[in-house]
């Protein structure tokens, strides 16, 4: 079932484009401390390889303000182009104007609408952040967070909620203030003569319904471009069980130009999972393609040995090592799909359907391992080396049947 992405005005943020036409870009977020530039510098390079097309950086402190032209300077060493954003929260009026030169090397400004200042200090507060912008001829994205929400705005709707025949219930008003927060805010920097097609909107929230909600109402109500996201969405499965559920709908109904898969990281755990996600959510609703997938089934007692999920894992981990390199040689490789299956009831079936797949032997069936290329039956793998030879055959495939890039 083909997608028909909403209309949103296309913005360019360094060398990527989010809305309008432009595929839906994967982002991502350090959890270094900024002022480490080197730390740092190395969170974005892994994540940029991980494919993060754009890294967002917190800019919390003037240290942090100071490291970020260093930042630049270390992954333009590294020949790492990926954009930068900066994030900022209460201080970025003074930061952007303090430290011109982080101004300038970031690719857009994250603005939160709702601690950008307080009382008489909002308005001019935010102005100065947009004045920075234009001055340096960066979008921005106005970020408006359920946590952090604009608390004179949601008294206000409240109050005026409480006035009415048929109140609404407090979701719904709370739902209607992050919209207004963001809708205002953004017509606010228009005034003050910044582009649409410098301006980027998110409303992030952590239920999946409310961000189904507060998303389609945006998507009804605008055509900014928008940046999808569940905030907190939590560790582990729960994160990504969630935050697929919400956006995976969001983007089923043409509702987003990029997106951020915002995992709590295990305690040591790698922070490039959460670009892993988002790509692989892209690719299996058939928005995108990043690296080929490979289907494997989930096993069950026809099956009683390994030997089939550790095939499954080291092809699906040898695939993504190489991409890098393929993606510069071969034109449409991250397309390919392979097949590793567990035994005779769905494996030949399933091989057949992959690019290139292979049906492992289950328990008491024959040592034999038939491989399918195209449909095709092609080989028989027997022995001790089956893991080996597949890898080799799936290396063969790509090398003969992806055409070589021009340089
Ligand atoms: S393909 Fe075979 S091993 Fe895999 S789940 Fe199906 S029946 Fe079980």
């Amino acid at each position: 079932m083909a997608v028909t992405r909403r209309q949103s005005v296309p913005v360019p943020v360094g060398s990527v484009t989010i809305g309008g036409d432009a595929p839906i870009v994967v982002q991502s977020m350090t959890n270094t401390d900024t002022a480490d530039a080197a730390g740092t510098a190395k969170q974005v390079d892994a994540l940029a390889r991980a494919g993060s097309e754009l890294v967002r950086i917190t800019v919390n402190t003037p240290q942090a303000a100071a490291a970020v032209p260093r930042i630049r300077e270390r992954l333009d060493a590294a020949n790492c182009r990926v954009p930068l954003v900066g994030d900022f929260h209460y201080n970025g009026h003074r930061l952007l104007v303090q430290y011109p030169e982080c101004a300038r090397v970031l690719d857009k400004y994250r603005i939160n609408p709702g601690n950008v200042g307080f009382g008489r200090k909002k308005d001019s507060q935010f102005a100065t952040m947009v004045e920075a912008a234009l001055e340096h001829g960066k979008p921005v994205r106005i970020g408006v967070n359920w946590g952090s929400l604009d608390a004179a705005l949601l008294t206000r709707l409240m109050d005026e909620n409480a006035e009415r025949p048929n109140p609404l219930d407090a979701k719904e008003v709370t739902r209607e203030a992050l919209i207004q927060s963001a809708l205002g805010s953004a017509a606010f920097a228009e005034g003050l003569g910044l582009a649409r097609e410098r301006i980027v909107i998110s409303c992030k929230v952590s239920a999946v319904q409310d961000l189904i909600a507060v998303y389609e109402e945006l998507g009804r109500r605008c055509d900014y471009a928008l940046h999808l996201g569940l905030t907190e969405a939590g560790m582990g499965s729960k994160g990504i069980v969630a935050s697929s559920a919400a956006m995976g709908v969001l983007l089923q109904r043409g509702i987003g130009d990029t997106l951020r898969v915002s995992l709590t990281p295990e305690p040591g755990g790698d922070r490039t999972r959460e670009v892993v996600v988002a790509q692989e959510l892209l690719q299996t609703m058939g928005l995108r393609s990043f690296t080929p997938l490979v289907v494997a089934c989930p096993g069950c007692g026809r099956t009683t040995s390994t030997v089939f999920q550790e095939l499954a894992g080291s092809i699906q981990a040898h695939l993504r090592k190489k991409m890098p390199e393929w993606r510069e040689r071969y034109q449409g490789v991250e397309t390919m799909s392979v097949a590793v299956m567990g035994c005779v009831v769905n494996g030949p079936g399933e091989s057949r359907h992959a690019n290139i797949g292979i049906s492992l032997p289950g328990t008491g069936e024959s040592p034999a391992a038939p491989v399918y290329v195209d449909g095709r039956k092609t080989a028989t793998l027997r022995g001790e080396n089956i893991a080996e030879e597949f890898h080799h055959m799936v290396e063969e495939y790509v090398e003969s049947h992806y055409a070589p890039r021009r340089a």
